[in-house]
C-alpha cells in the first residue's frame, strides 16, 4: 500500500502517521525527520537544508531527491511531508501508482493554538501537545528524554511555513482530487478520531 499524509504544519500529521504506520504495519518515510537528521550530522547538506527549514522555506528539490530516491521503489510506504508542490509530485508518479492520498484540513486559528504547546523529545522523537500533554512538565512519558520546541515552530517561521503551504496545496489538491485518490479528513476532530476516519477510509482499498 503507498499512502501519502497532506497537510498543513501542526494539522497533526506526524501524530496520525506514526498511528497509521503502526496499525498497517507499513514502513513510515517521514521527509522532515530525514531532513532534521542530516542537520543533525552537521554536514554540508545539511547546513542548506537548515538554511531553507529554518526560514520556514522548502528545501532544494535536488537535495529532496537526494535523501528520498531509495524509498521510491519501495513496496508500501506512507509517506508524510512529501510531495509538497506539484512537481515532486509527478516525480513520485513516475515511479510508483499511489494508492490514496489523506489531507488533514485543519483551520488557522487551531494551528496557532497548537504552535505554542508542541514539544517533541529529543530521545524519541514522541511529539506531544495540547490534548497531549506529558505527565511531567518537558520530559517525554516514554523515553524520559527531554522535550523541546522544533527550531522552526516560532510565530513568524510558522507564518512563512503556512503561507508556502498554502500556496502549492491548491495545486497538489487539485492534482490528486482529478485522479480520485484523494481522502479528507476534519482535522478538529480529537486525533484518535481522526485516525479512526482514515483507517476505515483506508480499509476500502485493501
Ligand atoms: P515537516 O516536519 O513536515 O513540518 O517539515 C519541516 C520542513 O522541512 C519544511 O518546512 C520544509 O522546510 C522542509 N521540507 C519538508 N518536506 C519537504 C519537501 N517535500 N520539499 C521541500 N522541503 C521540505
Amino acid at each position: 500500500m503507498k499512502l501519502i499524509l497532506l497537510g498543513k504544519p501542526l494539522s497533526g500529521k506526524g501524530t496520525q502517521a506514526t498511528s497509521l504506520a503502526k496499525h498497517f504495519h507499513i514502513p513510515l518515510v517521514s521527509l522532515g525527520d530525514i531532513l532534521r537528521a542530516e542537520i543533525a550530522k552537521k554536514s554540508v547538506k545539511g547546513k542548506k537544508i537548515a538554511s531553507s527549514m529554518h526560514a520556514g522555506k522548502l528545501v532544494p528539490e535536488s537535495i529532496i531527491l537526494s535523501l528520498l530516491r531509495e524509498y521510491f521503489s519501495r513496496k508500501s510506504f506512507l509517506l508524510d511531508g512529501f510531495p509538497r508542490r506539484i512537481s515532486q509530485a509527478k516525480i513520485l508518479d513516475s515511479f510508483q501508482k499511489i494508492d490514496l492520498v489523506i489531507d488533514i484540513s485543519c483551520p488557522d486559528t487551531l494551528i496557532l493554538q497548537r504552535l505554542h504547546a508542541r514539544k517533541i523529545c529529543s530521545g524519541c522523537g514522541s511529539i506531544y501537545g495540547i490534548t497531549m500533554p506529558p505527565k511531567r512538565k518537558d520530559i517525554c512519558d516514554r523515553c524520559k528524554g527531554i522535550l523541546v520546541q522544533r527550531e522552526d515552530d516560532t510565530p513568524a517561521i510558522l507564518h512563512t511555513r503556512l503561507q508556502v503551504y498554502k500556496k502549492e496545496a491548491k495545486k497538489l489538491i487539485a492534482y490528486y482530487k482529478k485522479k480520485g485518490i484523494y481522502f479528507a479528513v476534519d482535522g478538529k476532530l480529537p486525533a484518535q478520531e481522526v485516525c479512526k476516519r482514515i483507517i476505515q477510509r483506508i480499509e476500502t482499498i485493501k
